[in-house]
């Protein structure tokens, strides 16, 4: 079993043929609705892989949360420990999509996901402690994120954080990961540099690993991974498609690491069956409705074997 403690959000989103200007208006394509949140696209991508998967979060009482925690379980999450806050509305992200590079512009209202508490978190201890690992990112807020994290660790349980949108963490905090899975951007912003090509990467890795990650996986897009661990340290390259929509790669990345991981594939192992979860992903619009099943990606797999 893998847990995700974390956001869930409905995704409204327009395809636009460039990004506004300040004060500008511009025509997109019409608005499609999809299931995202990272936290919830992380759990889906756990149960799309074949594994068992559990969400702790908050949504509101409203429709976009029945949708949210309906999609969910369609695909088999258990739901149990999302709670239905009452006076809030669920989280909500406005996402433009770029038509031709597939690059986006999001803006996230958090609505539910910000009254998601430490104490939520440890209401579902029980379920921490029963799962393999628990994967957490930074949409809800860092005192439940913080709980998630150090109840993994006291279990024995592998604790993934993947510091998504960007905060400041402390060291002490860098501390309860077992896996840090940031991109190159949030890697960058977490050591105050730059990461633009294998070299600043891998010196960025090398950083949080000082500060006290015990592994650090940095994923760099079309560019990859930039793996930094116990257990091997080198590049992943990714696998070349073509992208219509990046919406989602980080999350399908990690739901599927994570799982092979869990499964007891070696390190590079599970980072190439992430990588080819996410390039699949990235071919397909939308966040949850991206996300590749098991046999899709063992598929690929087999296709771009060299
Ligand atoms: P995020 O969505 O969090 O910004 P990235 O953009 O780094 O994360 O993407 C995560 C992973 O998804 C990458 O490491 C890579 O394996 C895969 N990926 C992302 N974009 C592409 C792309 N254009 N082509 C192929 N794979 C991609």
């Amino acid at each position: 079993m893998i847990t995700v403690v974390g956001s869930l959000n409905m995704d409204l989103i327009v395809r636009v043929p460039r990004f506004p200007e300040p004060g500008e208006a511009i025509h997109g394509e019409d608005l499609q609705t999809a299931c995202g949140g990272k936290g919830a696209n992380q759990a889906y991508a756990v149960a799309r892989m074949g594994h068992p998967a559990s969400m702790v979060g908050c949504v509101g009482q409203d429709g976009f949360g029945e949708a949210m925690l309906a999609n969910l379980r369609t695909v088999g999450v258990d739901t149990a420990n999302v709670q239905q806050r009452a006076g809030v509305p669920s989280g909500t992200a406005l996402i433009l999509v770029h038509d031709t590079s597939g690059q986006n512009e999001i803006v996230v209202a958090s609505g539910a996901n910000r009254t998601l508490t430490a104490d939520d978190v440890r209401a579902a201890a029980d379920l921490l402690y029963r799962s393999d690992a628990v994967i957490a990112q930074l949409e809800t807020t860092l005192p439940a994120t913080q709980v998630a994290l150090s109840l993994a660790r006291a279990a024995g349980r592998l604790s993934v954080l993947n510091p998504a949108p960007f905060a400041p963490l402390d060291d002490a905090f860098l501390a309860l990961c077992d896996y840090l899975v940031p991109n190159e951007n949030e890697a960058a912003r977490l050591v105050g540099g730059e990461v633009c090509d294998l070299a600043s990467a891998a010196r960025a890795a090398e950083t949080l690993r000082a500060r006290g990650a015990r592994n650090v996986l940095i994923t760099l897009g079309a560019g990859g991974v930039w793996v930094d661990a116990e257990a091997w340290r080198g590049h992943v390259p990714a696998f070349a498609v073509k992208a219509v929509d990046t919406v989602a790669a980080g999350d399908t990345f990690i739901g599927a690491f994570v799982t092979r991981l869990v499964e007891g594939a070696d390190l590079r192992t599970a980072v190439q069956f992430g990588c080819a979860a996410a390039a699949i992903a990235v071919t397909r619009p939308g966040a949850q409705p991206s996300i590749p099943a098991r046999q899709e990606v063992d598929a690929f797999l087999l296709a771009h074997r060299e």
